[in-house]
Order: structure tokens, then C-alpha cells, then sequence
């Protein structure tokens, strides 16, 4: 059929200069176990790309809890949270989310992405102002855009330049939004100094905390543990993370959840998860609630590559968590690299432009509390062999 619309040549304009440019992505098929190992149609790999970073998406109690939960309701929600879809099992889950982190409430979305647009536009509207930090994760960027507020952005972690954004903003409603862990580089941001400038000048702090929850701070409590709810009236978290499940929450003062529960728009219009994710996501809480030894065995993973890493001259970042980027620069370079040690046996993925800045391309290695350190000392091993060629 022939069609009159430039649409199509657009689309195959745009392939063309992601494929020249070494950025074409590629969705692959992967089965995953416990021990790390990912299956793939290129044979086997060590898996050192997840989030799943206390190996609970393949844990057997909380496989377990979803799998009863699934006997005994179903395998669906059935319907939105207002109307119907909300089980027992979602109640729970809020309650006890908001009670790990000492909130008063919480409100459940389907997905991190959908939490941040719902929170974000069900909050600001036109003529507010959104302050965001120039690595924040696309959906809060997204969020804002969608709010139709003025988005200002600060460079990364830049204390100065988001104190003169927050000046500028005086007397306007505006909110200061910023990752607790960035996603890309693995470092925290200065959330009390943060904190400290909101109350000085009138705005209102969130943070998305998806890859702190679980994995810092008292009970894994996440990187905002010290700040009341005063200090941050806003707190997001995945449940796709450290959880090892999927949903997502924001936790917030009353009056802030039942604004959101009419006006953001990801929660009333769409289906609610299934419950039997609710049931491990349940099961997922209680283990990082009362178990910090699974944190301390990431930490040692963490710390053991740290060591092997600077024992063998691999250049890292001053950063502690699970996420330990290696800047490679060129992003065609990075795709080599990352080839390189997929043909040793290691699934360490190229994060290239447009999720990182140009110029910025990286190996990212995602740690986990569930590799051994046999995996971690074979990786060093690959890591030295690929960067030496
Ligand atoms: C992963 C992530 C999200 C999105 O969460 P999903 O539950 O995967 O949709 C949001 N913010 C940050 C910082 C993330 O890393």
C-alpha cells in the first residue's frame, strides 16, 4: 500500500543515524536463575546488568507467597483502584510500606515511571516550577513536561545552582525533584543540603529513591532515612529494584495522598497490579525489613570488587553502592567492551547517549548481594583481559 505520509521516512532517517552512531538498541531474550546465570540465544551469561539487587525476585519465599496468593485470587486485579481492583493484599502493602518508612501514607502505582507522572502532574500545573537535577531519570524529566510547569534544570548535584534556581522561583509554587541514587553513576545526592535550601525558600522536596530503598540506610530504610517527612514531604520508591518484583509507591503526608488519589491520573485510570505481586512485593518488605544481612553481603560483594578492581588498575568512581560505573567515553568503544567481555561469559551492558550525556558512554556494573565471589573474581579477570586489548 502506498502512503502519502513523510512519517515513514522519518522513522527510517532516524534508524539510520542511531545505527551509524553505534546507539541502536536491541531487545534480547534472556531467562534468568538465581545463581546469577542468564540464558540467552548467545549462550550463558553472568548477570551483572540487574537490579534485583538482593536477589529477591528469584527467592522462594516470596515466590511462594505470589504463587499462593495466585491459588487463592486470582491471577488479576480485575479493575482500577477505584473501582474495585484495590484487594486487601494492596492495603496491606501501603500500610506496610508506610509504616517501614515512618510516612503516613502511601500511594501505589503500577510502575516507577507511572508513580513520577502521576505524582509529578497530579501536583504542579502551568505557571509552577519544576527544579530538577540534570541526571535525574527520564521519567521525572517526562513528568514535569507533562505537568506543563517550567522545567529548570541544575547541573548534577550543583548545591549553588539550585539554590539561584530556587531563588529565582521565590513566591511561585515550585518543587525541587531529585534521584536519591543516580541510576546511571550510582552516587547520592546531597538530599540534607537539599533539604536545608526547600525549607529556606518555600519549595517543596521529592525524591525518587529507586535504587536506595532496600539497599541503604537503617532496615534499608533507602538513602533518605535521616529526613523526616518535613524535611521530605515527597518520597518515591520502585518495588522493581531491590524489591526484585514491580510496582511502585509514593509515601507522603495524608492530605498529599488523598490529593493524589483524585488527581494523578497513572493511579485512577489504570488497572491496579495483579494481587499476587502485591503478596511478594509483601513478602520482599519483610525480608529487607529484618534481614540486613542480605545488605551486608552486597556490601561485601561491592567491597570485594572495589579491591580486585583497583588491584588490576581499573579505573572507578568514588562511589559505594551496587552500581559501579567504569566511564569508557566513546560509545562506540563502550558497545566493543561490553561485546567483548558478553563473548567471555559476562552480561555487563554499554550505557551510551541518549540515557547518558554524550561523551559519557560507560560499562555499567550492577552488583548484587546473590553473586559469589567466584563470579566477581572471574569478572576482574575478563575486565583486565578486554580493557588490555
Ligand atoms: C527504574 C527507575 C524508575 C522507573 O521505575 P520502574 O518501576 O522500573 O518503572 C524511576 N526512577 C528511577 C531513578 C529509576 O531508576
Amino acid at each position: 500500500m502506498q502512503s502519502n505520509s513523510p512519517l515513514p521516512g522519518r522513522v527510517a532517517a532516524a534508524r539510520l543515524e542511531r545505527a551509524n552512531a553505534g546507539l541502536l538498541r536491541r531487545v534480547k531474550t534472556a531467562r534468568r536463575f538465581a545463581d546469577r546465570r542468564l540464558q540467552t540465544a548467545q549462550g550463558e551469561l553472568i548477570d551483572f546488568a540487574s537490579n534485583d539487587y538482593l536477589g529477591l525476585s528469584q527467592e522462594h519465599t516470596v515466590v511462594e507467597a505470589m504463587v499462593a496468593a495466585a491459588r487463592e485470587y486470582g491471577s488479576g486485579a480485575g479493575a482500577a483502584h477505584l473501582l474495585g481492583g484495590h484487594h486487601p493484599l494492596h492495603q496491606q502493602l501501603s500500610e506496610q510500606l508506610a509504616d517501614w518508612l515512618g510516612r503516613d501514607k502511601v500511594l501505589l502505582f503500577a510502575t516507577g515511571y507511572m508513580a513520577n507522572l502521576g505524582t509529578i502532574a497530579g501536583l504542579l500545573e502551568r505557571g509552577d516550577i519544576c527544579i530538577q537535577d540534570k541526571l535525574n531519570h527520564a521519567s521525572l524529566i517526562d513528568a514535569a513536561r507533562l505537568s506543563g510547569a517550567e522545567l529548570k534544570r541544575y547541573p548534577h548535584a550543583d548545591l549553588a545552582a539550585a539554590e539561584r534556581r530556587l531563588a529565582q522561583s521565590e513566591g511561585r509554587v515550585s518543587m525541587l525533584i531529585t534521584d536519591g541514587v543516580f541510576s546511571m553513576d550510582g552516587d547520592v545526592a546531597p538530599l540534607t543540603d537539599l533539604a536545608k535550601l526547600c525549607q529556606r525558600y518555600g519549595s517543596v522536596l521529592m525524591v525518587d529513591d529507586a535504587h536506595g530503598l532496600g539497599v541503604c540506610g537503617e532496615q534499608g530504610r533507602g538513602s533518605c532515612a535521616d529526613l523526616s517527612s518535613q524535611q521530605l514531604p515527597l518520597l518515591m520508591g520502585t518495588l522493581g529494584k531491590a524489591f526484585g518484583q514491580s510496582g511502585a509507591f509514593v509515601a507522603a503526608d495524608g492530605h498529599w495522598i488523598d490529593h493524589l488519589t483524585q488527581s494523578a491520573r497513572p493511579f485512577v485510570y489504570s488497572t491496579a497490579p495483579p494481587p499476587p505481586v502485591a503478596a511478594a512485593n509483601l513478602a520482599a518488605l519483610a525480608i529487607i525489613r529484618d534481614q540486613p544481612q542480605r545488605r551486608q553481603r552486597l556490601q561485601d560483594n561491592i567491597a570485594h570488587f572495589r579491591r580486585l578492581a583497583t588491584q588490576v588498575g581499573i579505573e572507578l568512581q568514588d562511589v559505594h553502592g551496587p552500581i559501579q560505573p567504569l566511564m569508557i567515553g566513546d560509545a562506540s568503544q563502550a558497545l566493543k567492551l561490553a561485546t567483548r567481555l558478553g563473548d567471555a561469559g559476562f552480561y555487563v551492558p554499554a550505557i551510551r547517549p541518549p540515557t547518558v550525556p554524550a561523551g559519557s558512554a560507560r560499562l555499567r556494573v550492577t552488583l548484587s548481594a546473590a553473586h559469589s565471589r567466584q563470579q566477581i573474581e572471574a569478572l576482574l579477570g575478563a575486565l583486565e583481559t578486554v580493557h588490555a586489548h
